[in-house]
Order: C-alpha cells, then structure tokens, then sequence
C-alpha cells in the first residue's frame, strides 16, 4: 500500500535557479518526518510542493492516492484546508485577534459556530499549555507562547497532515523544546502526519526518520534506534 503523501521526482526553478532537481520522499499516517540540510538546499520548495502550495515543474505530488500536481488551485485550496495544518517560523498569527480568535479562526472560515470554535480553540490552547493567553494579542505574549497558539490553530482542524516549516526557528533552545514536544505529543494522540522543515539536528530528532536534501535533491535515511 501507498504512503498517505508521495513526492516523486519533483524538479522546480525559480528563474534559473534549480531549487529542486529529482526530489522523492513519502509520508505514512501518523509519521513524523524532519527534511533537513543546509540553507538554499530546496527544503521550503520541497515542503510547499508537498503541501500543494507551489505547483513542481515536472514530477508528481499524491495525497491519498489524488494527484494534487493536477489539480486547479480551487481543489487544491480546498485539500489544504480539509487536511493540512501550518506552522511556519514567524508573522503568522492575526495581530488585531486575541490568541483564542486566531485558533478559533480556521473553524470559524468553516462556519463552525463561535461558541464550539472557541470552546475547542480554547482545548487546544490548555493542550499547548497556553490557556492562560487566551485572552491577549500575539504582540503581548512571549515568542514561545506564540509559536505554541500557532501550534494549537494548526491542530484545531484535526488536520491529517501538519507542515512545519522551521516551527522553532525564532526560539531559544528550551522554547523549541518545549514547542517540539507539545507539537509531536498532539500529533501523535490525534495520528496526524508531521513534516518538519529545519536545518537543527536537535530539532529533527523529535523525528521517527529523516530526509536529507542538497542540491534540490534528497536522500532518506532511516533513524538508526527508533
Ligand atoms: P531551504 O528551505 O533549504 O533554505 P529553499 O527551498 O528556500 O531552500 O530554496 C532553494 C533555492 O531556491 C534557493 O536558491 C532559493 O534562493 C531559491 N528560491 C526559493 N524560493 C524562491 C522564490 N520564490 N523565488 C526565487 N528563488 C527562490
Ligand atoms: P517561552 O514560552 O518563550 O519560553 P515562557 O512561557 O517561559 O516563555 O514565558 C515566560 C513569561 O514571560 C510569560 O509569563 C510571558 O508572559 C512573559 N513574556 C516573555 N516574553 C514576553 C514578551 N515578548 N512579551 C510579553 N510577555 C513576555
């Protein structure tokens, strides 16, 4: 049986620059996979192709089985929205909504009811042990504190697949931890699938296993003790 996402040889330029040039990797269900390598080495590109943010110039994207490198961007908006999650590095959260509005917030573009989209806004935030920010701006709490809101609005959907590009990229060491294990904690206890962008070997072994990329191209390595 296929893995719930396949990349198969995916090749992307940006002008003429090779950003990926043959990169394959596959996600089961449930499976928590760091891609790492160097600065430029084509991560993000991989992660957007993957997450059918970016269209590949040649080669296949499939989420459960469904060619998401032929879809119309409506369909593929649609399956982001249905099945993914986000966590990105900065600037993600809506400045002008309290932390509880922004978790609230893919619910409520849903037209799920403000009261049950802020009850479980606010399970996800107790969840990410953030509950006590429910009620302040992003500006007014801490860097982890924000990429842990931006963690639990990721998992308000129960996505089956989170992308995480360089989720502790802005953190000091303690907060990244703190962030990487709430996120694969809850991942784990809802099945979802993880794709974890970062360059940080302490990072990436929160893992089950890794994908290195260089050059636009990758290489998988199984985690040794696991
Ligand atoms: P990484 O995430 O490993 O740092 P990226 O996927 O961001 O690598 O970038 C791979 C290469 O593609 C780099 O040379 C980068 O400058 C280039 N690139 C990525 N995105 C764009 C873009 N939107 N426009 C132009 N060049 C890009
Ligand atoms: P982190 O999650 O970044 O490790 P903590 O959860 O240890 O931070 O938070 C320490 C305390 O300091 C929290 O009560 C938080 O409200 C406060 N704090 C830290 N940074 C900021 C900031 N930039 N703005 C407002 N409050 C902050």
């Amino acid at each position: 049986e296929r893995a719930l996402l396949v990349a198969d040889d995916l090749r992307k330029s940006f002008g003429a620059t090779p950003a990926l040039d043959g990169a394959s990797m596959e996600v089961d269900a449930g499976e928590v996979v760091a891609v790492m390598g160097p600065s430029g080495s084509g991560k993000s590109t991989l992660l957007h192709c993957l997450a059918g943010i970016v269209p590949p110039d040649s080669g296949r994207v499939c989420y459960d089985g469904r060619e998401v490198s032929r879809m119309g961007d409506a369909e593929r908006s649609a399956l982001r929205r249905s099945q993914f999650g986000f966590v990105f590095q900065f600037g993600q959260l809506v400045p002008e909504l309290t932390c509880l509005e922004n978790v609230a917030l893919p619910l409520r573009l849903e037209r799920t009811r403000r009261r049950v989209a802020e009850r479980r806004a606010a399970e996800w935030l107790e969840r990410l042990e953030v509950g006590d920010v429910a009620a302040k701006r992003p500006g007014e709490v801490s860097g982890g504190q924000g990429q842990r809101v931006a963690v639990a609005r990721a998992l308000v959907t129960a996505p089956k697949v989170i992308f995480a590009d360089e989720p502790t990229g802005a953190l000091d060491s303690r907060g990244g931890e703190r962030v990487m294990r709430l996120l694969t904690a809850a991942a784990r206890e809802t099945r979802a699938a993880v794709v974890l962008v970062t360059h940080e070997a302490r990072v990436a072994a929160y893992s089950d296993r890794e994908v290195v990329v260089r050059d636009g191209r990758t290489r998988d390595l199984a985690r040794a003790a696991s």
